[in-house]
């Protein structure tokens, strides 16, 4: 590292000693960046491929008002998306919220009274919870006569096959199964892992529409749920797919008849995907899409690098530094409230937007404990970007993820660590590794 790289890493509160155990630890995960890299590469020619063959133009970057009818962008961008996850359709759309909308809209609109709806890999999402009926909600799956089964992992992670023949019955219509642990201490599942399951459950009923739960996990690997025989692909535009530029949105990809049904719940029967202006949306969806990979790539070494700095001092973190990744998500156990607000407080004060502020627990709606949050993002909540938060109980884990650039995910990272070190929550850092 030059002087002025470490003079302006000096500059900015890091010391010499927090950036020299940095170094050492980022030596010994250069085969696994070069990896991460070589995935984004596959990744980024993959989605350069689906712009081309769907013929991207200068036009496509045009919105529309009102009604949106032909609307040559979205149109456009719904093939690119289809492209992109090797299915017959996508509704990718700026009226679709944020993730939860976006996986109410494929269960409401795909299932009816008197269907049941499958989760084979235990509790879903804490937002499903409330879409589903699993905690009683206005408007819930439940208040329309479906009913909703669940096969609980075995030993934290793997599928209980006998559990899951059982479950399934003439009644089931629908499986959601969820690729990213989320704030879970379960493992994330490989597409491949994903595909296994779905391959047995087509054995027991050919018919049943699988639906993956896709947040945090597109492009951290170079297939795809739909690539394993997912019929419905969903996620949020503001964590991995958007690559930091799409401001508001999700996606679907799948079947065309799933994907009619929920551009029909979407927006009305007899419309469908003809209606939906775009406005000013599109030209970040495009670049944001074509970002998306590498932006992913940054995340999964940040998370790496976290998850490879914390746990040689001692400290408890899911994934393991040397596990494979399937999301972007890492959490790191300090045991301690003041192990998880200094954290929060280092990755705060590294970010490009609201440094200056101190984050600090509150009461947040929903939880039973406070939780605290560091963001500085430059779109509200997305998670795309560095930001982590946690609850306030033990055994007061941190949950970090994101980071437009590797750059930015690193000096992140360093910031908390030097938090860390200035507050006593760590007292030394090994020498030598
Ligand atoms: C983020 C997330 C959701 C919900 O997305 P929101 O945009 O926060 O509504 C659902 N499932 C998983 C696994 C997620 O990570």
């Amino acid at each position: 590292m030059t002087d002025t790289l470490c003079a302006q890493y000096q500059a900015l509160g890091i010391s010499p000693e927090v950036l020299s155990y940095g170094r050492q630890v980022l030596d010994q995960l250069a085969p696994r960046f070069a990896k991460i890299d070589e995935t984004a590469e596959y990744n980024q020619l993959k989605v350069i491929k689906a712009m081309q063959e769907a013929r991207v133009s200068e036009a496509c970057l045009l919105g529309t008002t009102g009604y949106g009818y032909n609307d040559l962008g979205r149109e456009t961008l719904e093939k690119v998306y289809a492209n992109v996850f090797h299915t017959q359709a996508a509704l990718v759309r700026p009226q679709i919220t944020c993730g939860t909308h976006a996986l109410a809209l494929a269960l409401m609109s795909n299932l009816r009274p008197g269907d049941e709806l499958l989760s084979p890999v235990g509790k879903p999402y804490d937002t499903l919870e409330e879409v589903i009926g699993i905690r009683p909600s206005r408007g819930s799956l439940k208040e329309y006569g479906i009913r909703y089964r669940q096969v609980d992992l075995q030993s934290g992670s793997r599928f209980d096959w006998e559990g899951i023949k059982n479950a399934v019955n003439e009644k089931t219509k629908l499986v959601t199964i969820q690729r990213s642990k989320g704030y879970q201490t379960r493992e994330s599942f490989s597409v491949e892992q994903i595909g296994e399951l779905i391959a047995f459950l087509k054995l027991l009923k050919p018919d049943l529409i699988c639906m993956v739960d896709n947040c945090y996990g597109e492009f951290t690997q170079t297939i795809e749920p739909t690539d394993v025989g997912a019929d419905l692909c969903v996620g949020s535009l503001i964590k991995n797919p958007g690559g930091g530029l799409a401001p508001i949105g999700g996606y679907l990809a799948g079947k065309e008849a799933c994907i009619e049904n929920a551009a029909c719940r979407l927006t009305s029967p007899g419309l469908g995907r003809e209606v939906g202006a775009t406005l000013n949306v599109l030209p970040s969806f495009y670049q944001g899409l074509f970002l998306a990979p590498t932006v992913t790539a940054g995340a999964l070494k940040g998370a790496i690098f976290a998850a490879n700095l914390y746990e040689r001092l001692g400290f408890l973190v899911v994934p393991s530094g040397s596990a494979e990744r399937y999301d972007i998500i890492q959490a790191v156990e300090f045991g301690t409230p003041e192990g998880l607000i200094a954290f929060c407080e280092g990755i705060q004060s590294a970010a490009p937007v609201d440094s200056f502020v101190t984050p600090t627990p509150w009461d947040m709606p929903g939880y039973d404990s406070q939780v605290i949050m560091a963001a500085g993002a430059f779109i509200s909540g997305a998670s795309i970007e560095l930001s982590a938060d946690g609850p306030l109980k033990p055994p007061y884990a941190a949950y970090f993820q994101g980071g437009l650039t590797w750059e930015h995910a690193k000096f992140g990272i360093l910031k908390s660590l030097q938090r860390c070190l200035d507050k006593k929550i760590v007292s030394k850092l090994p020498s030598g590794l």
